[in-house]
């Protein structure tokens, strides 16, 4: 039998060669260490894909942890229950199938961290409903916000990433004036912002 880090090793792999955008691992770690130094027990991830970051942060959570997460894509959410289920983790991870833009209003409850990593160029749509569904003092994590340089560089961003990239600017913007998060961006691979509700 495989054991849990063989199966992560091979949805990574399957990802590679899938081309599945996936967190890499400097920011898998981020997560992880997060997760255990807040004493974080209840996440909601929006963006499953193929479950991978689903599966990396389930791992770091405490025995009665559980992850909800959002995906769209109904192909990928068949591939992410068959690898949560190798994983031994289908009685902690709940995949809500749909649009995050029509599942987070009806969500109710506190998680104490939110993981973006959905379509970027939604992130500032989603943004309050994170605030309103995270705890006091609970994390919000969004990956992928220097969007390969683009969101901070002055270079000309072809038309195809121009949506993305102005609604990523608009969402660092946002993060910063929100009195009701205090948010640092750490510069590691694409970028992550993480945010305390205060
Ligand atoms: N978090 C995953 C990981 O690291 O293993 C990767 C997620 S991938 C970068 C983004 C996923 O978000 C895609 O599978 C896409 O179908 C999904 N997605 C995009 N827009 C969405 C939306 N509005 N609602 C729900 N899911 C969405």
């Amino acid at each position: 039998m495989m054991n849990l880090d063989d199966i992560v090793r091979n949805i990574k792999e399957f990802a590679r060669q899938n081309k599945v955008p996936v967190i890499h691992d400097n920011t898998a770690s981020l997560l992880e260490i997060l997760i255990k130094a807040s004493g974080t027990a209840t996440i909601l991830e929006i963006g499953t894909a193929i479950g991978y970051s689903a599966i990396i942060m389930t791992r770091a959570l405490p025995e009665e942890g559980r992850l909800d997460t959002i995906e769209v894509n109904p192909d990928m959410v068949d591939t992410a229950w068959k690898n949560i289920r190798e994983a031994g983790m289908g009685n902690k991870i709940r995949i809500l199938e749909g649009d995050a833009g029509d599942i987070l209003p009806s969500l109710t409850g506190q998680y104490d961290m939110i993981f973006l990593d959905a379509a970027k160029s939604r992130y500032v749509e989603f943004l309050p409903q994170c605030i309103r569904l995270v705890r006091k003092n609970g994390l919000i994590a969004a990956d992928n916000v220097l969007y390969k340089g683009l969101t901070m560089g002055s270079e000309h961003v072809r038309h195809k990433q121009r949506t993305a990239v102005t609604r990523l600017r608009e969402f660092l913007r946002v993060l910063e004036k929100e009195p009701q998060l205090k948010t640092v961006l750490i510069p590691i691979e694409d970028g992550v912002t993480i945010s305390v509700k205060e």
